[in-house]
């Protein structure tokens, strides 16, 4: 089950409800990095079935973003509004201090910015933290997808502008929301889900959105589709019933199968490869761990270079007639093999 992954860790304490699995997928260009996620699968191997899949994506956007990191990831199976407690926090922190500087964390879904904190002051090896960090990566996320978003539109429309234009945005969490306000403050109409009736019901104050259920977002009809919350929102099942031509969002693991893409490309639907898209979290929490420290200039210098990556897969994918993930894919793997040749 672990194919093809170096290290896979499972740390449980039952008194102090802890089951959390450390994944580690490939670490040629240097040490795993990758957020924690917080969430209630229904069952261990669903949990453990994230990880594996959330590392893996982990070592892709690391190599095609550049970075010297490989790639991990953490799940911590429960609910993070009900069974996150600082009991629970304090014995994962204590797991990553033991993994001692074979994993760097920091926020995902379901891990705040707090929490990361709280981490943080226990143990050294998390990043987007505010002491010692440089706080939530998630607007640099979201910055870094809304230049994808107009890479997207570019390359399909032949206009990068929002402006007038129907997008669909699943998640209203921490990246969904600040990608909404960068879309709605350059006039595009927007068309919003997320499980929490709140954040739905606040979208719909903020941006004038129109707020539909979670399952029907995928079909709304729309110029382009921002997945921003789970994995897994374009299958088989789902991509026949897709209500836009362009699927452009932050959201991880976007296809539920690598194969799936092969359904995209018969419809004439572009699909912006996630890890690609989305790595201007990974690029801000790297530049942490920089050797010569932090340099927010040089973090947004590379952001704005996602668009231009973008492009040229979009580019590549047409003039070969090829998936723009099995493209993204090929890049990571031609960067990732140089190294282990190195
Ligand atoms: P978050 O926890 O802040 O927000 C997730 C939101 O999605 C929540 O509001 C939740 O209620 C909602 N949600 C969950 N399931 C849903 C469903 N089926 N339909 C509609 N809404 C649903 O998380 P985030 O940090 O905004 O991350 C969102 C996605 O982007 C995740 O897939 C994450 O892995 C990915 N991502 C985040 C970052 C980052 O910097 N935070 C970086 C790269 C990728």
């Amino acid at each position: 089950a672990f194919d093809g992954h170096e290290h896979v860790w499972l740390g449980e304490d039952e008194t102090r409800g802890l089951t959390a699995i450390v994944s580690i997928h490939n670490t040629a260009l240097g040490p795993a990095l990758g957020g924690t996620r917080v969430w209630p699968h229904a069952t261990f191997d669903d949990a453990l079935t994230d990880a594996l899949r959330l590392s893996r994506g982990m070592t892709f956007k690391s190599a095609i973003a550049g970075m010297p990191f490989g790639g991990g990831k953490a799940v911590i199976k429960a609910d993070p509004k009900t069974e996150k407690t600082p009991a629970m926090l304090e014995a994962y922190a204590e797991m990553l201090a033991a993994l001692n500087g074979q994993y760097y964390t920091g926020e995902d879904v379901g891990l705040t910015l707090a929490d990361a904190n709280f981490l943080r002051e226990r143990t050294p090896n998390v990043s987007g933290t505010t002491t010692g960090g440089s706080g939530n990566p998630s607007p640099v996320t979201a910055l870094g997808t809304f230049l994808g978003v107009k890479a997207a539109l570019k390359h399909a429309l032949g206009s990068n502008s929002v402006k007038g234009l129907r997008i669909a945005v699943q998640g209203l969490g921490s990246v969904g929301w600040s990608l909404c306000e960068r879309l709605h403050a350059e006039g595009a109409s927007l068309i919003v889900a997320d499980i929490d009736e709140t954040r739905a019901r606040q979208a719909k104050e903020a941006f004038a959105a129109d707020v539909v259920e979670s399952a029907t977002i995928v079909t709304a009809e729309a110029d382009l589709f921002a997945p921003c919350a789970l994995g897994a929102v374009l299958s088989k099942d789902t991509i026949p019933h897709l209500g836009a031509k362009i699927v452009a969002g932050a959201a991880n693991n976007q296809l539920a199968r690598h194969e799936d893409a092969g359904h995209l490309m018969p419809r004439g639907v572009l699909y912006a490869p996630d890890y690609v898209i989305n790595a201007g979290g990974l690029i801000n929490v790297a530049a942490e761990l920089d050797a010569d420290g932090y340099d927010r200039e040089a973090v947004m210098a590379h952001v704005r270079r996602i668009p231009e990556t973008l492009t040229h897969i979009f580019e590549r994918a047409h003039a070969e007639g090829r998936p723009t993930n099995d493209i993204a894919q090929a890049m990571a793997e031609e960067r990732i093999g140089r190294a282990c040749a190195a």
